[in-house]
């Protein structure tokens, strides 16, 4: 068993197909929603953690590009620029995963991590210099 975090982008024609309700009936999968911001007349964002044995994952994933929905295994919701973070630590209390951090003490940089990221979107409001934003 595996678990893989996806985002998947939903072209404006394929917002209302059931694709969780496929990877659970269809594949065995547990899909844990995230998050998802889907309107019938915009494109669709859907991220999730996909659980199952990795040869079935697979298949499920296959199933959803096939379907028109773009399929990303890499990206998460939550931007952070590092150019624009001034590492001013207004963030870190609010993080409550750990995700944004102090990565160098000497120098008291702020680093992000993104696997630890639980998508809670605390810090967006909380930066004072935009450098944590959303994609959708
Ligand atoms: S979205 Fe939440 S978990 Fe992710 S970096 Fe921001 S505060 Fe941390
Ligand atoms: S609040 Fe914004 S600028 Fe400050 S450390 Fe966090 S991400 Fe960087």
């Amino acid at each position: 068993m595996i678990t893989k975090r996806v985002l998947f982008s939903f072209p404006k024609d394929m917002v209302e197909k059931p694709i969780v309700y496929h990877l659970v009936k269809d594949y065995d999968l547990v899909v844990n929603i995230f998050r998802a911001r889907i309107t019938p007349e915009d494109e669709g964002f859907l991220l999730v953690d996909v659980t199952g044995p990795e040869d079935r994952i697979a298949e499920g994933l296959a199933f959803v590009r096939a379907a028109n929905v773009a399929v990303n295994e890499s990206e998460i919701g939550l931007r952070w620029d590092e150019g624009l973070c001034t590492s001013c630590g207004n963030c870190l209390t609010h993080c409550p995963t750990g995700a944004l951090k102090i990565v160098d003490r000497a120098a008291m940089k702020v680093g992000f991590e993104p696997p630890l990221c639980v998508e809670c979107l605390s810090c967006i409001s909380v930066c004072p210099f935009g450098a944590c934003s959303s994609l959708f």
